[in-house]
């Protein structure tokens, strides 16, 4: 037999697990089953297109075996399995996906507010590893589907696990813990009792949409046998019955009205490994053309991948219940590429290829569909929820951008009502439309200013003349930003515009002939200027765009300073 030791990383956090006084040592169950579930969705779907599983979707099942005299419970399920290799790596290691975010998160809230490790453990999904919260054994057995041969995997989750090979009939995994002792403080007793695990599966895992079931023991009246006399007193006898223990409708299927918004949040956080709640869910039941339910989440934050190349988009695609695509990418446009969440619509056959799959009308229909409502439900928050709205601006504003200046500007009639900017005048965000509402009779243009920071552009002497006419002042901090308004050129017949633009204030032929006349009389000054500063400026001239202030710079034509900053940057 083998003996190896845990990673380091997996080490610290199973200590942490153990060790703390954490009081919903409950959810090791709701981590188990939900793997099993994942493991049994993976052989469904390969039992889809390939006739060799030999398992109907009927015969897929997660079964739960309280032992009291052993004090083992075990959870059995007919999935998919795993390989030797994959038991080390999956089981010996703290693989990718939630837990090593998790880890990164709680170190990251550790050095904030000390925030007690105790009460994120039990938020979201910690995974295999939540086992030894209440079990000082656990063994796994194992056989891969496509594998003649098994491996159990053993380890008290102190140090190290062991791997020996063994027999397994059926393909799947059995996960027995041996539950521990009582201790004067905690109870460990309950989880080898049908009935609070029956409660623990309802309350986490109902809409599992495979059978979680257990062999009940349960005891009822005899029949009353036909001779029996007036003194007959009814007999009892005991019964094992398998029985049922969730429901397996899927939250998705439920009216909105039945599904409270903790249930909503559990199951994001479960299924997205997020330790925070989502700031949005929404949830659809559309008829018509082509029906479907889906139920999206908007994350509360980016996640840590969110802007690099590594992070993919995509919804789980559904039919009827049954999982058909993990990460459908064609459902969710790029600029609403955080949303979470699935699909279920009984439209698209099982089997279903996915090149086939990307062609239908049905997924063009409903990815229309969800883009609708995704903006909707922003515009909602927006209006209804502005701090909330503020936070999803701080997390996924940029996407919302880049998806402005994307395909040539092909998105940006829907997407400029989410834009946010700072405003001089209120002094925080403001949408584009509250600008317009805001504007002077008499004003122009929608005017903006761009630099480092909200600080730096309030000082710039280009600012003053536009402030002190009580026009409002867009400030533009984000590198994309003047792209935006590049982009989107005007709103209504107002045309953008730079503070910086010579013609930032249109000006009456007196107030011309005023500079003209002011050019003439300044020559020399402007002359030496030029000479002294040379090719690092074009020319030197009398602004009319200061009031107080000297001198600025500006940037002749199109490109403004800022963008000429950079494209420096970027291209240098
Ligand atoms: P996560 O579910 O977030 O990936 P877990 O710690 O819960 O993390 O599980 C780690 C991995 O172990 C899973 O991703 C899966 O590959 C594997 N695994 C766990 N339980 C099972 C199971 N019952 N059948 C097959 N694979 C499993
Ligand atoms: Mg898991």
């Amino acid at each position: 037999m083998e003996k190896k030791a845990f990673q380091a990383e997996s080490q610290r956090l199973l200590d942490l697990m153990i060790n703390s006084i954490y009081t919903h040592k409950e959810i090791f169950l709701r981590e188990l089953i939900s793997n099993a579930s994942d493991a049994v969705d993976k052989l469904a779907y390969k039992a889809l297109t390939d006739d060799q599983v030999g398992l109907n979707r009927s015969d897929f099942k997660i079964t739960l075996t309280p032992d009291q005299i052993k004090r083992t419970l075990t959870i059995s399920d007919n999935g998919i399995g795993m390989t030797k290799e994959e038991l080390e790596q999956n089981l010996g290691t703290i693989a990718k996906s939630g837990s090593l975010q998790f880890k990164q998160d709680m170190a990251a809230k550790d050095e904030g507010k000390g925030k007690s490790d105790v009460d994120i453990i039990g938020q979201f999904g910690v995974g295999f590893y939540s086992a030894f919260m209440v079990a000082d054994e656990v063994t796994v057995t194992s056989r891969a589907y496509g594998s003649e041969e098994a491996w159990r995997w053993t380890s008290d989750g102190k140090d190290g696990y062991t791997m020996e090979p063994c027999e397994k009939d059926t393909v799947g995994t059995d996960i027995v813990l041996h539950i521990k002792a009582n201790t004067e403080d905690d109870h460990y007793d309950e989880y080898l009792e049908q009935y609070r695990l029956s409660d623990l599966v309802k309350k986490y895992s109902d809409y599992i949409h495979y059978p979680i079931v257990m062999l009940m023991h349960k005891s009822r009246q005899k029949p009353r046998p036909e001779d029996a006399g007036e003194d007959y007193k009814p007999e009892w006898e005991d019964y094992d019955e398998w029985q049922t223990l969730n429901s397996m409708v899927p939250l998705w299927q439920r009216p909105k009205s039945e599904v409270k918004e903790e249930e909503y949040n559990q199951f994001y956080k479960e299924k997205y490994g997020d330790w925070e709640d989502p700031l949005r869910v929404v949830h659809v039941s559309a008829e018509g053309a082509v029906e479907y339910k889906a139920m999206l989440y908007i994350p509360a934050h980016a996640p840590f991948d969110f802007y690099s190349r590594d992070y993919q988009k995509g919804l789980q695609l559904y039919s009827s219940g049954v999982l058909i695509m993990d990460q459908c990418a064609d459902l969710l446009p790029d600029h609403f590429r955080f949303v979470k969440g699935v699909v279920d619509s009984q439209d698209f056959s099982l089997n279903i290829s996915r090149e086939m799959l990307q062609h239908t009308r049905q997924l063009k229909v409903i990815a229309g569909n969800l883009e609708k409502k995704i903006k909707a439900e922003l515009l909602k928050l927006q209006k209804d929820e502005r701090e909330k709205y503020e936070q999803f601006w701080k997390a996924f504003g940029m996407q919302i951008k880049y998806g402005i200046l994307a395909d040539y500007g092909a998105h940006k009639e829907l997407l400029k009502d989410l834009l946010l900017f700072w405003s001089s005048k209120e002094g925080k965000m403001v949408t584009l439309a509250e600008y317009q509402s805001r504007m002077a009779e008499d004003q122009k243009f929608i005017y903006f200013a761009a630099g480092e920071s909200v600080e730096k552009i309030a000082q710039l002497p280009q600012t003053e003349r536009i402030r002190d006419k009580g026009y409002e002042i867009l400030y533009l901090t984000d590198e994309p930003d003047e792209f935006v308004m590049n982009l989107l050129g005007e709103l209504d017949g107002k045309a953008f515009k730079s503070v910086s633009d010579s013609d930032a204030l249109p000006e009456s032929e007196e107030e011309k002939a005023q500079a003209e006349k002011k050019a003439e009389e300044n020559k020399d000054v402007l002359d030496f200027v030029k000479e002294t500063l040379g090719d690092k400026i074009k020319e030197a001239r009398i602004s009319k765009i200061l009031k107080t202030g000297a001198v600025c710079m500006t940037a002749d034509g199109p490109v403004t300073l800022e963008m000429e900053k950079y494209f420096r940057r970027v291209d240098p």
